[in-house]
């Protein structure tokens, strides 16, 4: 038989081991941010353009590249950092497979810029898919200046299979600030279609992470620090009080490497432990330095993940160094999370000052002044009324109160499936109760029905959102004071992101700036108290979904808002309320499921209670 074996051309092996380098924008701005580093530049400066598809530009000021080291650097198996194979086991750079830079010629067009400090001029060099197409002198400055554009251009497959610019420029954003955190002496800049998203000066670790994530991370941040034979530590854990629902601010790195460990994050978490809601995470930003010898980072060029030598040790000691400074910056908290999560405090309460309860001793109470008495309670009770006023604004027009809010009911024509469909309705002299703050108890012809009150009101408040959201003609409330607050520019651009979705709800934003949002509206069933509460939960859910990369725009702020506002279980309710929010349920859509699918009343009919007697 005639021989088979052919060994593959350079730019077909290239493309191949391009896929294992290279799987989207971000892969690319990480590798050249990392050479930047390496090559010790004090200030690097990222470009990208639509999610990085058509653009990813470094420059930085390092040391630069001769004309023939400008043009080897994109062979494959090309490196200035390692020698021998004894030098794995003492890396002091990002780089050392000397591979990154051939991958992406392979599967793009480059152009370089590069000129060492020594030189008078410097190189221009253009690549497209593996092909030198120029080589010139060139005059520019210190450094190297690398600019890869249509990314996968040969490569259809792959470039179809990118996500939307948005989703692309997130995981670019993602690895830009492991890259900054990692080297706060390294000044940073972002631009993203000409406009500049970061600009962060040379810094120590606090302040890197205060500008990467907004001034509002300061407040957050209690230190850590630990010296030891096996490790030193250093960095920052975030106060319990600002554990997120979502993922996002855990960051190890180990040597100036940003690295994922599932094992020390069960480490830094269960030194959380009781201190912190089990489904919510601890903000972290820990720097690990052991001996480059007792780490190996070779598992894959681009896994983040890394082995340790003796990491049962390096658990402990880490563990135990969070803890440690947990307690001594007295962040922990005399509170106990056993307690029936249902029964927890509503947001609202959740930042008010306890209030004594209202039984003391009124030791100027005269007898005889009947009227002062009087006045002093009538106070208390308005008050309360109005706190339900806020509540149930929308429900109103059921109470026969303020025709006004008529425009948010639903017809009633698309009830369906119901079993209270016609006149057999509510017994027209239907009375509620509550039972234990957490059901609605009420009669029906047929016998009676416990509704849940958090759920009912949760399909209420959704159906009202989703309604407004898709007829574009919220309701909006406006502000006497404009409110203004603080985000991280991540969060920001996710404002950004969902704006049009949020002014359909009744949102009005005056100025969305850097850090900095300004509130001039809210929808009709938002109180201001809860503005932050809700935008926080809204950023991260959208965060989450758009990760599982399945979501609606309408259906998760229709859902996050009904989740964050509706009525707790534990809260009291008024006969008006409960009927109004009875009424309001059976006016719904889809009365049976809650918009999380779960079940919202049950009946029990006569005949199931005769039953019981027999
Ligand atoms: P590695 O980083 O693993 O060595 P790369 O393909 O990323 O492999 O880079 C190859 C070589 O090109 C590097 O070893 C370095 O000598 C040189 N190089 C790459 N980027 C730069 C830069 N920004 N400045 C100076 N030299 C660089
Ligand atoms: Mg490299």
């Amino acid at each position: 038989m005639a021989d088979i074996i052919k060994l593959l051309p350079d730019h077909v092996a290239n493309q191949i081991a391009a896929g294992e380098v290279v799987q989207r924008p971000a892969s690319v701005v990480k590798e050249l941010m990392e050479n930047a580093i390496d090559a010790g530049a004090t200030s690097i400066k990222l470009i990208v353009k639509e999610g990085g598809k058509t653009l990813i530009q470094v420059v930085d000021d390092g040391m630069g590249m001769s004309a023939t080291d400008a043009r080897l650097s994109f062979e494959r198996h090309a490196t200035s950092k390692i020698e021998s194979a004894e030098d794995l086991f003492n890396l002091h750079t990002k780089g050392f497979r000397g591979e990154a830079l051939a991958s992406i010629a392979a599967i793009a067009h480059v152009d370089m810029q590069t000129k060492p400090h020594t030189d008078e001029v410097g190189t221009q060099l253009e690549i497209q898919g593996s092909k030198i197409v120029s080589q010139e002198v060139c005059a520019t400055h210190q450094g190297t200046s690398i600019a890869v554009k249509n990314l996968f251009f040969n490569i259809p497959a792959r470039r179809n299979f990118l996500k939307s610019n948005q989703v692309e420029l997130r995981h670019i954003t993602d690895e830009f600030h492991r890259v900054a955190l990692a080297h706060p002496s390294v000044a940073f800049s972002f631009y993203n279609n000409g406009s500049e998203l970061f600009n962060l000066p040379t810094a120590n670790f606090r302040q890197r992470i205060v500008n990467v994530f907004g001034s509002r991370t300061n407040q957050k941040l209690v230190p850590v620090q630990e010296e030891t034979q096996v490790v030193k530590i250093s960095g920052f854990i975030c106060k319990p009080e600002f554990a997120k629902k979502s993922r996002g601010e855990q960051f190890f790195f180990a040597n100036h490497r940003f690295i994922k460990s599932p094992y020390l994050h069960h480490a830094v978490v269960s030194a959380f432990e009781g201190l912190i809601r089990p489904e919510t995470y601890p903000g972290y930003f820990l720097y690990l330095e052991v001996d480059p010898a007792s780490i190996d980072i070779n598992i894959h060029p681009t896994k983040t993940e890394v082995k340790f030598d003796d990491e049962h040790t390096l658990y402990a000691i880490l563990r135990s160094t969070v803890k440690h400074s947990l307690g001594q910056f007295n962040v922990v908290p005399a509170l106990d999370f056993e307690h029936d999560p249902n029964m927890e405090t509503p947001y609202a309460y959740k930042d008010k000052q306890a209030q004594p309860p209202g039984v003391t001793v009124d030791a100027g109470f005269n007898p005889f002044l009947e009227s002062s008495r009087k006045r002093q309670v009538t106070g208390i009770q308005t008050q309360s009324a109005k706190g339900w006023e806020n509540m149930y604004v929308g429900l109103e027009s059921q109470l026969g109160k303020d025709e006004d809010f008529s425009s948010v009911s639903f017809e009633s024509d698309t009830i369906t499936g119901s079993i209270f469909t016609g006149q057999e309705a509510l017994e027209t002299t239907a009375t509620t109760f509550q039972l234990r703050r957490k059901y609605i108890v009420t009669t029906i012809k047929s016998g009676m029905v416990i509704v849940d009150q958090t759920r009912a009101h949760q399909r209420v408040l959704y159906e009202k959102f989703l309604k407004n959201i898709t007829v574009k003609e919220a309701v909006s409330q406006q502000l006497l004071f404009p409110l203004s607050l603080s985000f991280s520019k991540t969060d920001i651009t996710i404002i950004k992101e969902i704006k049009d979705s949020l002014t359909h709800t009744g949102f009005v934003f005056n100025e969305i700036g850097e850090e900095q949002v300004q509130v001039a509206g809210l929808p009709l069933l938002v109180p201001e108290s809860e503005v932050g509460i809700v935008l926080d939960q809204l950023i991260a859910d959208y965060q989450q979904r758009v990760q599982a990369d399945s979501f609606s725009q309408t259906d998760m702020l229709s859902k996050t808002l009904c989740k964050t506002l509706s009525v707790k279980t534990g809260e009291v309710l008024d006969n008006a309320s409960q009927l109004a929010l009875v009424n309001d349920l059976f006016a719904c859509k889809e009365s049976e499921v809650s918009p999380f699918n779960k079940p919202i009343y049950i009946t029990i009919t006569e005949n199931d209670i005769d039953k019981k007697f027999i």
